[in-house]
Formats: structure tokens, sequence, C-alpha cells
């Protein structure tokens, strides 16, 4: 059935529902209400406006007084329940209000209540009249999204007229029948109905959350299915013997691995031993050592004549890491090329034929790595710096370079415990939760803005004292850029400081809305200390490594999650001199109290934990969304509990019917049919 064929859809309308992405019967029985307005319960004349937010009001019309006012019509109607009286007050364009009410009539009417002098008054968004004799029987209205050419309203017409038809459309219920039974969610059916007419809030709410529900069913049981895929996979270079390999590594360093290094390492020398392809997160805090667990890998794959890649999100950042690796890997005779975009035509055409002959076995890069050009002698070992910056498609493009290498996934983000699990169950995860020793904590302070001058002059001191750097973030580009938040902009600020506190500083400007070049000679020029104080947005967030920048200053600090200040503040104490971090905020914020967490606590992990708490995630969801394509009903972040059920029980169904043959979870298996990207779970159909 086409929705053409529905009844009161002709072509136009048709149309009109295409650009809502409705376009067959299903699409619009899963177009569900984001909200319902209340119009159950009629509050009487005397207590209306004593609770906030809209009202209805039932009352007999006994006066209407109307003008108009170039092209704004402005009507009041007073009205008299058995209570006692109040107004209700029609103003604005296009109403058409004028001429409708008479003395005498029964109004059904909704809005805004204020409380004046002389009764209350409601500013109408929603009326009817109704018959003399006729008693309100009001509903819960559903809203839904809609546009110009289709109302809400037209809609829930749509749905209420064809509601059986669309239901022999509906998909059958992911969710098996003992699982349902054991919740006690409704039958599907019954579940749509409710979505789209409830009769109380509460029932739409349980009926939204089996949605849900199914629809984190479905992921988390791809995700176990792909891991029992990944496990069957073979074709990866099997890298025996790492054991020697990394007391060779350690021989030759000029500090001892960390207790939490050595066992990430081994975790991964683990799975470079076999065929099965390895696919490993690994996440630790800014300067918890990463980057020599990487070279670790690739010493390992160098011993056994297999190439490297490490790919970075930025090309600054991919130098940085060629700079750190070089010296790292050289001792073992290890030739690391960088290849990069801004490299002269003669030193690419170098770099790549170095990679192609085998003669280089670790390349750096951004996407430049992915262009066709590149060729590798023999790349087994993909290394991929901050994943969520690349899409799932480009890491696939990195892997068809190399047959089936293994890949590791380096980010400093770090995920919470009590999600990683469940969330991420198609990668193994590692992490290193402890600091190399000897690293001077940050000293961060709180900050009303009211302090900010001190705040200033201390960074002026420190550049003047000891030529040391700052950052300055903000958290909007330029000031007014969405209105009335009040964010102080970089660009504004940026010019106000150079003026003011640091004149006769240098002060460099950096965001997202700069050209790449521009961005990359700014960082540069900071990164070799031609700029005192760098005013940006998060742009420097990732990654990057200025040692003898020492203070971190965020304006707006209130506006951000705590793992994302806690990254920021990892952007300094890179070197050996104190650093500080100041994380300032409006006066009249109430937020001190949760940033005043990160005094407390310099763990990355006990912070994500923290703001998942507080924020329900924040910014986690970049990384997830990169594993998990975008769900429609639910949000794993934040209905974590429910996703939690719902892994518990996909993991329940696995155990005892990988193959989903049984028919309880026909539904089940048909979901995970239907669904274009979970194509390489291999479910015979
Ligand atoms: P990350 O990439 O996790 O932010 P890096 O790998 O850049 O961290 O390491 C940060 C600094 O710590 C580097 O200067 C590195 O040489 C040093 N480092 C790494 N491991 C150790 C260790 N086990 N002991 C002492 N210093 C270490
Ligand atoms: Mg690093």
């Amino acid at each position: 059935m086409t929705l053409r064929e529905l009844a009161g859809i002709g072509p136009k309308r048709a149309l009109a529902f295409a650009a809502l992405e409705i376009e067959t019967p299903r699409d619009l029985l899963e177009h569900f209400p984001f909200r319902y307005d209340d119009l159950r319960e009629a509050t009487t004349a005397t207590a209306l406006g004593t609770r906030g937010g809209e009202e209805n009001a039932v009352g007999t019309v006994l006066a209407v007084r109307e003008r108009r006012a170039r092209a704004i019509e402005i009507v009041e109607v007073d009205l008299r329940d058995e209570s006692g009286v109040f107004r209700a007050k029609w103003i604005g364009r296009n109403r058409y209000a004028i001429g409708r009410f008479k003395v005498g009539m029964r109004l059904f009417v909704r809005g805004r209540v204020e409380r004046s002098l002389a009764g209350p008054v409601i500013s109408v968004s929603t009326y009817r009249i109704l018959e003399r004799d006729e008693r309100y029987r009001g509903a819960l209205v559903p809203i839904y999204h809609a546009t110009r050419e289709l109302t809400s309203k037209t809609i829930a017409a749509a749905i209420a007229r064809n509601f059986p038809h669309l239901l022999e459309e509906a998909p059958p219920d992911p969710i098996p029948p003992a699982i349902l039974q054991r919740i006690g969610y409704e039958p599907i059916e019954r579940a749509y109905r409710i979505l789209h007419a409830p009769e109380a809030p509460e029932d739409a709410r349980r009926a939204r959350e089996r949605f849900a529900f199914g629809e984190f069913l479905v992921h988390a049981f791809a995700s176990l299915r792909r891991r029992a895929v990944r496990s069957l996979e073979r074709g990866a270079e099997a890298m025996p013997d790492a054991r020697r390999c990394i007391e060779e590594l350690e021989c030759d360093l000029p500090f001892p691995l960390t207790g939490a290094q050595r066992r990430v390492i081994d975790e991964i020398a683990r799975d470079l031993a076999g065929e099965v392809p390895m696919n490993r997160l690994v996440q630790g805090d800014v300067g918890s050592g990463k980057t020599l667990v990487a070279a670790a890998a690739m010493l390992i794959a160098a011993r056994n004549n297999v190439q490297s890649a490490l790919m970075a999100p930025t090309e600054l950042l991919a130098l940085q890491h060629a700079q750190k690796l070089g010296p790292l890997l050289m001792p073992f005779g290890i030739a690391v090329q960088p290849v990069l975009g801004s490299q002269r035509a003669s030193e690419r055409r170098e770099a790549l034929r170095r990679l192609g002959s085998g003669e280089a076995a670790v390349a750096v890069g951004t996407h430049a790595l992915l262009t066709e050009s590149t060729e590798f002698f023999r790349l087994g070992l993909v290394a991929i710096d901050e994943q969520h910056r690349f899409g799932v498609e480009q890491r696939a493009r990195l892997r068809a370079k190399g047959g089936t290498p293994h890949t590791l996934h380096l980010t400093a983000t770090p995920i919470p415990r009590t999600l990683s699990q469940t969330l991420l169950a198609g990668l193994d995860i590692s992490s290193i939760d402890e600091l190399p020793p000897g690293r001077t904590p940050i000293e961060t302070y709180v900050l009303r803005m009211s302090r900010l001058e001190r705040a200033y002059r201390f960074i002026r001191e420190r550049v003047e004292k000891d030529r040391q750097q700052a950052y300055i973030v903000c958290a909007a580009i330029e000031s007014d850029d969405d209105e009335g938040t009040g964010l102080i902009g970089a660009v504004e600020e940026a010019e106000r400081v150079a003026a003011g506190p640091f004149a006769g500083l240098r002060v460099g400007l950096l965001h997202g809305r700069m050209p790449g070049d521009a961005k990359d000679r700014t960082m540069r020029q900071f990164a070799a200390g031609e700029i005192d104080v760098l005013v940006a947005t998060t742009v420097v967030e990732v990654g990057v490594d200025v040692s003898n920048a020492v203070v971190m200053l965020v304006l707006d600090a209130h506006r951000y999650g705590l793992a994302q200040l806690h990254q920021l503040r990892g952007r300094v104490g890179r070197g050996a001199a104190s650093s500080y971090c100041l994380l300032v905020h409006p006066d009249e914020t109430s937020q001190s109290a949760r940033l005043e967490f990160l005094l407390e606590s310099s763990d990355g992990f006990a912070i994500a934990e923290r703001d998942l708490e507080l924020r329900g995630g924040g910014q986690l969801g970049g990384i997830l969304q990169s594993g998990h394509s975008g769900m429609r009903f639910g949000d794993p972040i934040a209905d974590r509990a429910l996703f939690i059920a719902a892994a518990g029980a996909a993991r329940e169904i696995f155990e005892r019917d990988p193959e989903l043959r049984d028919p309880g979870n026909a539904g089940l298996r048909a979901a995970l049919l239907a669904e274009p990207n979970l194509r390489d779970l291999q479910l015979s159909s």
C-alpha cells in the first residue's frame, strides 16, 4: 500500500508528507507526536493562573470587545463559569476572531494565564465553540512535527482516519513475546494506538519507552552479532612473538612503562598475534601515554615485516604524531614517513615511493592517507587517533587499502565504564587509567566573571616573566552568534584583550570558521612561540601539544560538559612548569558547584561518569554516534538504564538463539534484516 492510497491523501498532500520524510504508510505510523496538549481538564475560573504553563477553561460569554489596530486584531471576551469570571484574549494578525463570539455562547479556551486586578486573563492559543448543551470532553491532543503546508492537525486527522490500514503496515514487533510479557509492555498494535491517541500522558510515555526498548534491543543484538562475526573473520596478519618486541622497547626507553601501558600493550599484542583482525579502542586521558602504546604496536608490526599507518584529524596533529613517533621508533631502525597535504609534489612522490616499496614501515597523515595514490607494500595495522572525528566510511576506505588490517582506535574522551561495555560492544576496549609519574598536577580554579581582570593580570605576568603562553577558550565565535545567549565570542574577545589587558602582547585568534590553512598557520605560530595568547573556540580541544602553554582560561565555562572542560585542561600541563586552568562563569550562574568537581578530580573516567550523572552524556554523543547509526525512538545516553536493560535482554537471546531461528525471535530477525547498515551481520535470510 502506498501513502496515496490512504483516505484524504492526494498527490499534492503526498508531496507535503514527503517533505517530512513520510513516504509510506509505515513512515506515517511511525511519525510519533513529539508532545501532547493536555486539553483533558478545564480549570475553574478561581483556580486559573495558579499552575503555570497553558491552562484550559470553559465558560459562557458575558461580553465581547473587538477592535483592530492596523493589521492586528484584538478581541477580548469576558466569560463566566460556576466559580467566577475570567477573560480570554485573542491578539494578532490573521486570528479571524473578530465577529465570531456572541454573548451567551459557550467556549472552550486554552492558553497562558496571567492574573490581573480584573481576574485571570488567558492569551488564547486554542479554542472551540461548544454547543449549548455540549458537555466539555477534553482529550490529550497529539502534536506532530509539521510544516507550513501540512499542519499537525492535518497529520493527526490522516492518522486517525487511516489507522487500521496503517496498522496493517506495521513491522513485526522486534521484542520477543516472552520478554514482552516479562516486562509487561503493551502489544505493539496497542502501543501505536496509545502513542497517537493516549488517554493519559503516562500511557504515552510507557508506549514510547517500549519502542525505544525495541530499538535498543535491535542495536544491542546487532553489536553482539557483529562481534561474533568478527571473531570468525580471518585474514589479518598474524604477528607472533610480541613479547620480545616489548622487552626490546622497554630496554630502550628512558623510563619504565606504567602498569596501565604494559597491560594495554599486552592486550594489543595478544590481538596482533592472531589472524582475527583486531578492533580495539584505547582510551586514556591526555598525557597518559597513548602515543607510546601506538608505537609499541607499530614496533611489533615492523618486526613482523608489516607496515602501519596512523591517521590524525588535522595536519598539525599528524605532524606532531610523526615528530613524536620518529624518535621513539628510530632506535629500532623503523622509518616514520609523514604524508601531508602541505608537502611539495616531489616530497610527496618520495613519501609514496617509500611506502610503496616498504622502505618506510610507518605512515603518518590525515585524510591524505586515503587518497588513491597512496599504495602500501604490506599494510597490516591501522591506528586512528580520536576516532570520532573520522566517519565510518573513511575508516572503511583506509582499511580497504590493506585487505584486513588490525585496527587500533585512540581516544582521550573516556567513556564511562557503565556505558562502554554495552554501547561499544563491537569494539574491544583498553583503558590507560594511570598517568606516568612525576606530573605536576594542573592547578584549577573556578572564578566569577567579576574576577576576570585578575585572571588577565595573572596571564600577563606569566607571559612577561617567563615568556610562557596561554589559551583563552570561548564558547562562541561571535558574541551575538545565537541571540540572547550572552556568550562571549572569540572574535570580540581577541580584539578586546589585544587592545586592553594584553596590549603589547602577541594575541592570536583561532576558530572553526577560519579556512584550514589559516588555522594551521596560527596553530604553528603558537606552537613556535610566536603568539603569546591564543584566543580560540574549542577547536584547540583535541591533541595539540604546546608544552610552553601553561594557562588555560575558559570563558562561559558553565556551557561545557565536565569531560570537555577536562579535555581543554589537558592542553596545558604538558611541560615541567606549573600549569593553571581557570574556569570563568557569569556571576549569576548557579553552576559553580558542578564546575568545582574539576577541582577535586583529574581522573578522566571519574569525570566522564560524573558528567553522565549530571548532564546525561553531553559530548559523549559524538563518539558513540560514530559506531551507532542514528536511533529514532530512544537515546542510549539519556535512556541509559533502559539501554542497559535492553542490552541484557539481547545477550540472553543471543546466548540461546544466536541465529534467531526460534519463531519467537522472528520479529527481531526481521528488524535486523531490514536495517541496511546491519547487512554485515550475516544472518541467513
Ligand atoms: P597522550 O597521547 O596519551 O596524550 P603521550 O603519549 O603524548 O600522551 O605522552 C605524554 C608524555 O608522557 C610524553 O612526553 C611521553 O614521552 C611521556 N610518557 C609516556 N609514557 C611515559 C612513562 N611510562 N613514563 C614517563 N613518561 C611517559
Ligand atoms: Mg596523544
